[in-house]
C-alpha cells in the first residue's frame, strides 16, 4: 500500500460517461477518461486490507461477494498508484483472461465488498481494471505467446462465449490443441450478440479472438454441433470435450394475446440489432425496429436495460419498463449487510437515457401483465395490474394482484426480457450428460459431467449468470480437463 491515508484524503472517481442525450446518437462505447494523475490517486485509495474481501469471490445469500476470479485487486491498485502499469497488466492477467470484457461489463461485486465501502465510497476497482488492460493493448504489451511445447492432446470446446473462450485460452497455454465450435457467424457468444455495442465494442472482442488464433486456438464458426457435425464425430475426434453452450432458453410470458405480432423475445431483438450494425451498414433497416413506436420492455434486469438503450437509439417514441419486483431501497437494507452484493436502487445507462429524454425512470415496479391487446393481429397495448408480495399461510412469499388496479397502456412493440430457463437440452442429452433439477448440465467440482471426458462450463451448467462467472467456470473446466488428460485419460474416447 503506497499511500496509507489515501482512502481518507481522496474522493472516489469512477469512469465518467458521456451525457445521455449525446451518447444516444450513436452506438459507441466511447467515454471520457480519467487523467493519469487521477487514476494513480484512485489506486491510492486502496487500503491493502489484511483480509481483502474484494478478491474473495464467494456466494453469500446466493449472490457474488468479491471477485469471482479472485483478481489480485490490492496488488494491481498499488502498482497503478506507483505508475507501474505494465506490471499491473501482468498481475491482472494472472487471474483474468479477458479483463477488457470484465472492465467494461462486470457489475463489480468486488466493489460491493470493498472495505472502504463500509462507511464510504468503494475503490473504483472496475475503472482501474479497464484502464490497465486498455493501456496494455494500446502500448502493445499484449502480444501472442503460443505455448513452447504441444502435448499432442486434443480438446473440442463447444460454444464461444466467455466460458468457452476462457477454457480454450487456458488449455491452449497448457499446450493442448483446442478447436472451438460456434454455431453463430462470429465468435464471442453473448459478448458478441447479446451485450450491445455501446457497452462492449465488438472490435474489443475480435481483437482478443485474433490474439488467441495467433496463439494456436482453432475457431470454427457457423458450425452447430449436433447438426452440421455429429456428436459421434466430435466424440471420436477429440481426447476431451467441453460444453460451453450457454443458457439460451428464454422465459416466455404465456398470457392471452402472446401470439400477436410485435411481441418478441429480447434476444431476438438484440441479436438482430447487433447483426444489422455489424453486417448491414449504419443505414440498413433493423430486423426488429423500434423507430417511432411505443415500446414496452417486460423485465427490469440487465437484458431489459439493454433493450431500453437499444430502443432509444433506434428512435422509439416512448419506452416503458415493467418489473414485477418492488423498487430496491436507496441504501442497503438491514438484512443486506456489507460485504454482500448491495441490493440498492440504481439508474443504469438505459434508464438514465430514458430519464434524460422523457423526464423519469422508465421502470414501473410491482406490475404484472394480464394480457396483450391487439388489432389486426398486431399488439396495440397491454392490460397490466399492480401486485403486492406477502407471506402466505404456507410461510412462503407469494405475489397477489391488487384488486381494482387494472389499467391499459399502449404498445406497438413488446420485448420480453424475463430471464433464461437454462441450456437447450438436446446437445447434452445427445452426449448422454445428466441434467440437474433445474435443467442445467450436472458437473462435479472438476467440471466433469456424468460422462467421463466431457466437461461443462458457464451458463449451461450454472444457469444464466455473469461474464466473470463464465470466465471462472471456464478456467476451472480447463484445470479439470488438464488433470484428466494428465492421467493419460481420453486416448480412446
Ligand atoms: C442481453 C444480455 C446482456 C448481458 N449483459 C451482461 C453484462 O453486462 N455483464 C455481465 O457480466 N453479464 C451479462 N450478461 C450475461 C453474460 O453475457 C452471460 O452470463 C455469459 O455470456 C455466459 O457465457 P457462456 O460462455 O456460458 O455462454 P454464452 O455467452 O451464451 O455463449 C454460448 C455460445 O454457445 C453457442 N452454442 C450453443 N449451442 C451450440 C452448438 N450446438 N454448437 C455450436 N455452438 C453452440 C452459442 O451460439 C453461443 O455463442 C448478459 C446477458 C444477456 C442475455
Ligand atoms: S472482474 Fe468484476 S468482480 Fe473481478 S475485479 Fe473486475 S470488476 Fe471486480
Amino acid at each position: 500500500m503506497g499511500k496509507p491515508t489515501g482512502f481518507m484524503e481522496i474522493a472516489r472517481r469512477s469512469q465518467p460517461s458521456r451525457p445521455p442525450l449525446e451518447r444516444i446518437k450513436d452506438w459507441s462505447e466511447e467515454h471520457p477518461h480519467l487523467s493519469e494523475a487521477e487514476l494513480t490517486s484512485q489506486g491510492a485509495r486502496c487500503m491493502d486490507c489484511g483480509v481483502p474481501y474484494c478478491h474473495t469471490g464467494q456466494l453469500i445469500s446466493g449472490m457474488a461477494a468479491g471477485c469471482p476470479i479472485n483478481n489480485l485487486i490490492p496488488e494491481w491498485n498499488d502498482l497503478v498508484y506507483r505508475g507501474q502499469w505494465r506490471e499491473a497488466s501482468i498481475r491482472l492477467h494472472r487471474t483474468n483472461n479477458f479483463p477488457e470484457f470484465t472492465g467494461r461489463v462486470c457489475p463489480a461485486p468486488c466493489e460491493g465488498s470493498c472495505t472502504v465501502g463500509l462507511n464510504g465510497d468503494p475503490v473504483a476497482i472496475k475503472t482501474i481494471e479497464q484502464e490497465i488492460v486498455d493501456r496494455a493493448w494500446d502500448e502493445g504489451w499484449i502480444t501472442p505467446t503460443p505455448p513452447l511445447v504441444r502435448t499432442g492432446r486434443t480438446v473440442a470446446v463447444i460454444g464461444s462465449g466467455p466460458a468457452g473462450l476462457a477454457t480454450a485460452d487456458q488449455l491452449n497455454r497448457m499446450g493442448h490443441s483446442v478447436t472451438v465450435f460456434e454455431r453463430a457467424g462470429r465468435i464471442g457468444g453473448l459478448l458478441m450478440y447479446g451485450i450491445p455495442n455501446m457497452k462492449l465494442d465488438k472490435d474489443v472482442v475480435g481483437r482478443r479472438v485474433r490474439l488467441m488464433e495467433a496463439e494456436g486456438v482453432v475457431f470454427r464458426t457457423g458450425v452447430t454441433v449436433g447438426a452440421d457435425i455429429s456428436v459421434d464425430e466430435i466424440d471420436n475426434s477429440f481426447d476431451a470435450i467441453v460444453l460451453a453452450t450457454g443458457a439460451t432458453v428464454a422465459r416466455d410470458l404465456p398470457v392471452p394475446g402472446r401470439e400477436l405480432g410485435g411481441i418478441h423475445l429480447a434476444m431476438s431483438y438484440l441479436r438482430g440489432n447487433t447483426r444489422r450494425l455489424l453486417d448491414g451498414g449504419a443505414g440498413a433497416e433493423a430486423p426488429i425496429d423500434a423507430a417511432g413506436k411505443d415500446v414496452v420492455v417486460i423485465g427490469g434486469g440487465d437484458t431489459g436495460t439493454d433493450c431500453v438503450g437499444t430502443a432509444i437509439r433506434q428512435g422509439a417514441k416512448s419506452v416503458r419498463q415493467l418489473e414485477v419486483m418492488p423498487q430496491p431501497p436507496a441504501t442497503r437494507a438491514a438484512n443486506n449487510p456489507w460485504p454482500e452484493w448491495p441490493k440498492v436502487y440504481k439508474m443504469d445507462y438505459g434508464q438514465e437515457e430514458a430519464a434524460a429524454l422523457w423526464g423519469a425512470d422508465p421502470r414501473r415496479y410491482l406490475t404484472t401483465t394480464r394480457r396483450f391487446m391487439g388489432r389486426s393481429e398486431h399488439v396495440v397495448g397491454l392490460e397490466i395490474a399492480s401486485v403486492a408480495w406477502a407471506v402466505g399461510a404456507d410461510g412462503r412469499v407469494a405475489m397477489r394482484e391488487v384488486p381494482g388496479s387494472t389499467e391499459t397502456i399502449p404498445a406497438d412493440l413488446v420485448l420480453l426480457a424475463m430471464g433464461f430457463l437454462g441450456p437447450e437440452p438436446a446437445l447434452p442429452r445427445a452426449f448422454d450428460c445428466e441434467l440437474d433439477a433445474r435443467g442445467n448440465i450436472r458437473t462435479g467440482a472438476d467440471k466433469m459431467t456424468s460422462v467421463p471426458g466431457i466437461f461443462a462450463a458457464g451458463d449451461c451448467m450454472r444457469g444464466q449468470s455473469l461474464v466473470v462467472w463464465a470466465i471462472r467456470e471456464g478456467r476451472a473446466a480447463a484445470d479439470g480437463v488438464d488433470r484428466y488428460l494428465s492421467r493419460g485419460m481420453g486416448q480412446h474416447r
